[in-house]
């Protein structure tokens, strides 16, 4: 799996949501296993755990960022409404977690250019993801694992949900996965660098695997559509 430069390939675990109650479970798996990991924090989960955002903070390679208040979708709230959900957020984690990266990543990854103006101004770059397990609709642990061990790529930020207990269950096997292919576990801000706010970021993945991505989701897209197009025509 090394490249042509024989570095290893580097990702990112990122964590949604939460905390939630097996967040504190999860820290320990990462700190036993020196993995570092990004969790992006719902101010309102982050309130209901001060403590597991209190160890957060203490815990090396563990990164805090900001995942909104209460998960709405900020492309439909309004230049306030995303002030709100952002600002509150913020003082939750200056509070809780003491310094913190300053990354946004909006809910649902959906954002618009109100939303990336705010996070400008307000000085905050956007952290996307670009490898989506789909724990959230599966709800299976062994598919949790197959999805990531088996298409992570150099540069991948994946997108996992430590409020499902199905996904805290996956994260012993995926450390295992991904370390027999060779993998490197970084943060997100050892992965990307310097971010400018206001912009949004998707990993660091070849523009030549982004693409080919883009196809096979098209593609199972339009086979989807085609089938529900067959199984209208056969009724
Ligand atoms: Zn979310």
């Amino acid at each position: 799996m090394a490249d042509k430069s024989g570095a290893p390939p580097r990702v990112s675990l990122t964590f949604d949501d939460g905390p939630g109650e097996r967040t504190d479970e999860l820290l320990d798996l990462l700190a036993r296993e020196n993995v570092p990991a990004t969790f992006f924090l719902l101010g309102a989960n982050a309130e209901r755990h001060p403590e597991v955002v209190g160890r957060m903070r203490n815990l090396q390679g563990i990164e805090v960022a900001n995942h909104s208040t209460t998960h709405q979708d900020l492309t439909t709230v309004g230049r306030k409404g995303v002030v709100a959900e952002i600002q509150r957020t913020n003082q939750i984690l200056d509070d809780l977690a003491g310094p913190w990266t300053g990354y946004v990543r909006p809910p649902w990854g959906r954002h618009d250019p109100v939303v990336r103006d705010v996070a400008r101004v307000q000085g905050h770059p956007l952290i996307l993801y670009s490898l989506d397990c789909r724990d959230w609709s599966h709800h299976s642990t062994i598919e949790t694992i197959r999805i990531v061990t088996e298409n992570a790529v150099d540069g991948d930020i994946v997108l996992l949900h430590d409020t499902l207990g199905t996904t805290v269950d996956a994260v012993a096997k995926i450390i295992e996965g991904l370390r027999r292919r060779g993998f490197r576990f970084l943060t997100v801000s050892a992965l990307l660098g310097e971010t400018v706010p206001g912009q949004a970021y998707y990993g660091r993945v070849s523009s030549v695997v982004s693409t080919r991505r883009w196809i096979s989701a098209q593609v199972l897209l339009w086979r989807r559509r085609f089938q529900r197009l067959l199984g209208r025509g056969l009724r």
